[in-house]
């Protein structure tokens, strides 16, 4: 399996995005890993995330060209990724049936999908109340 490729930088990677609590940039892990690896090379983090990806560890956040750690309970599929504008939390939410919807809509256009990628910015239910007083988070 892809998982037994991996190697220690990669999951100590992996382990910086797990906690995190919001998503990193391969610079904010390169700066991470400056104090193991002194001479660590930013393709040597493309290489690593790219791995990650390929088993199904890390997703790419796309709109912020960073990453976050795949809670393990996802499956490896493409997730929606709803995004906080202010706290920069990603909920992803495995939501099969939209991203089969848009990937077939985009399909019966004449467009051959092989990424497909939704991103939704906003506000997390804490930042929304917060900025809101009249709202609430839902329960
Ligand atoms: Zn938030």
């Amino acid at each position: 399996m892809a998982a037994n490729l991996l190697n220690a930088r990669d999951m100590a990677l992996h382990a910086c995005l797990c906690a995190a609590s919001r998503p990193l940039s391969a610079y904010d892990l390169l700066d991470a890993r400056r104090a193991a690896e002194p001479r660590i090379a930013p393709t040597a983090i493309y290489r690593s995330l790219t791995k990650l990806e390929k088993a199904g560890l890390v997703q790419r956040v796309a709109t912020l060209n960073a990453w976050i750690a795949r809670p393990p309970k996802l499956p490896a599929e493409p997730s929606v990724l709803a995004i906080c504008d202010s706290c920069g939390a990603v909920e992803q939410v495995a939501e099969a049936g939209v991203i089969q919807a848009v990937t077939d809509a985009v399909t019966r256009s004449g467009f051959h999908p092989n990424r497909p990628v939704i991103e939704v910015h906003g506000h997390c239910p804490r930042c929304e109340s917060e900025t809101d007083p009249t709202r609430s988070a839902p329960r």
